[in-house]
């Protein structure tokens, strides 16, 4: 176990990659770089209000157990080796191109190598201004700190590719903020995630090199990624066949969102990893009833272009985005052909893994239109989507009658059903029941296969909301308690939270929608 303080920072983007060293934190274009130097800026105290003794025993990081270890995590101290830097990028917005980004507010410390020779990129969220904050303070709430930190680990134990927070710390400043942007802004406190991921590249960096038609930095930056994200990838088509891999792992994390119901809410260009992994928590959460037209972010309401049932059409959108950026080093018909895998790739995953959900031994053809029922059947019966699934798992072999299995699903429903919706979920039963009679795998190991794809537990927004509103009054019990419930999802350890979303949280903001004010 090595101390934050003491470790050796590597620095390979830094010295692979053009950038601006000046550490002017003035907003500005910074043509020709792909980085900018960027010193936190220190703040008032730093606290450590959560620690993920799990990640950190991983990377073999010891818990801070002095103030300046503590101040690391602030960007109060910064040690010796690190070069903090804010990435370059751009991307496209809400399906228009926004020309260049950046991390407004993210700050990479350093490099931090594993004692197996892993390496991680270890990043402050919130640390204050970089030449990329724009028009904004380069500061994060505690409200929205908490959502990212208990969120990113969630996903982490549901299964989901994700990126990981190490730390969150209060930082004694408060944060202005209008929540609603509608004029009323309001001190918040602030606070700060360390967030850790092997990179976090996104479709963006790509996209911005390419506008500014830098195919030189282009070349190397994709070079770059293979040789330390995909090192199996050699040969003369590596950027096709690496490009195709990327397809293949953007196609395979909206099957994962769409498994656990995770709605991200901001799906932008340069919101999406390069390597296929849940990045930038903002006004995301998890569908409670199932309705594939929910967004959770206010800004997005309008189009609904981030809508739960959109999501996997949006990969593929951004991933055209991503095939443009590329035109400059492979032959165009050849990145059609790669992007165009994406399609064949999400539907054999999300067809097996739907199957995995309902606990079918193969999915066969037919199998593909009792799929379609269920979704079909969700959207308009509109049952909790994680209620449904743990229901479905206890589901009685033989069922009579619509108000029997009316009764079997009582608890997941948000409404009465009418008449004709009753009739929707008998025939939809009927029919699954029917083809679980046809299983060549044995009852038990049916509903382990639904037990083990479908979480019982999930972070709520109100739940989050509630702890939140906790922590701002000093007190932590539900925090810690959702931050141990979060660790084991598929159990029914915390089936104190196995509830449907209260009546109050429906229409409360921060427990249904979020902007993206954080
Ligand atoms: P997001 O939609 O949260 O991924 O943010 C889009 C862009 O806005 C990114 O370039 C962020 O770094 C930037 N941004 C968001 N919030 C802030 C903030 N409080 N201060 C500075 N930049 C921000
Ligand atoms: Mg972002």
């Amino acid at each position: 176990m090595k101390s934050l303080r003491s470790k050796n920072y590597k620095k390979e983007f830094v010295n692979t990659f053009p950038g601006d060293d000046s550490g002017n934190l003035q907003p500005r274009q910074t043509p020709g770089v792909l980085y900018s130097k960027a010193i936190p800026t220190p703040v008032e105290k730093v606290t450590l209000l959560a620690w993920s003794h799990e990640l950190a025993n991983e990377l073999g990081i010891q818990e801070p157990t002095e103030q300046q270890e503590v101040d690391i995590l602030g960007g109060n101290y910064v040690a010796d080796t690190m070069y903090p830097y804010a990435a370059c990028y751009a991307g496209h917005q809400f399906g228009n191109w926004a020309g260049q980004l950046g991390d407004g507010r993210a700050i990479t410390l350093g490099e931090w190598e594993t004692a197996t020779g892993k390496t991680v990129e270890l990043q402050l969220k919130g640390a204050g201004p970089t030449a990329y904050s724009r028009r904004a303070d380069g500061r994060a709430v505690l409200r929205s700190s908490v959502r990212e930190y208990l969120m990113s680990e969630a996903m982490h134990y549901l299964g989901v590719p994700t990126t990981r927070a190490l730390s969150l710390v209060a930082t004694g400043e408060p944060v202005l903020r209008d929540m609603f942007y509608n004029g009323n802004a309001a001190y918040e406190p602030g606070a700060i995630v360390m967030r850790v991921a092997p990179s976090f590249l996104r479709f963006g960096n790509f996209e911005m090199l390419n506008a500014r038609k830098d195919t030189e930095n282009l070349k190397q930056l994709v070079n770059w990624t293979i040789d330390r994200h995909y090192p199996h990838i050699q040969g003369e088509d590596r950027v096709l066949t690496w490009f195709t891999e990327v397809v293949e792992r953007t196609a395979s994390l909206m099957v994962e969102w769409q498994r656990v119901g995770f709605v991200h809410g901001v799906m932008n260009t340069d919101n999406m990893s390069i390597l296929g992994l849940t990045i930038d928590y903002g006004p995301y959460s998890f569908v409670d009833d199932f309705d594939p037209d929910f967004t959770p972010n206010t800004t997005d309401l309008p189009g609904r272009r981030y809508a739960f049932g959109k999501q996997p059409s949006i990969g593929y959108w951004n991933l055209g985005c991503l095939a443009a950026a590329l035109l400059p080093l492979a032959e165009k018909d050849k990145l059609i052909a790669a992007l165009d895998t994406y399609k064949d790739v999400y539907w054999r995953k999300y067809y097996q893994m739907m199957g995995n959900k309902l606990g079918l031994d193969k999915v066969t053809n037919e199998d593909t239109e009792l799929i379609t029922q269920f979704e079909q059947t969700l959207a308009a019966v509109k049952p909790d989507m994680t209620m449904f699934f743990q229901m479905l798992t206890d589901l009685p072999l033989f069922v009579q009658s619509t108000q029997e299995v009316e009764d079997h699903f009582k608890d997941s429903l948000y409404n009465d059903l009418t008449q004709e919706e009753s009739a929707q979920l008998f025939s939809l039963i009927t029919n699954y029941l029917e083809r679980l009679n046809k299983n060549t795998i044995t009852r038990q190991a049916s509903q382990e296969l639904m037990r083990k794809t479908s979480p019982r537990f999930i972070l709520r927004n109100y739940l989050l909301h509630q702890a939140i509103e906790e922590l701002e009054k000093g007190e932590n019990q539900l925090f810690l308690k959702l931050q141990e419930a979060m660790k084991e999802p598929y159990s029914d350890k915390f089936d104190e939270f196995f509830q449907t979303r209260p009546e109050w949280a429906s229409q409360k903001a921060g427990c249904s929608m979020l902007s993206c004010s954080s």
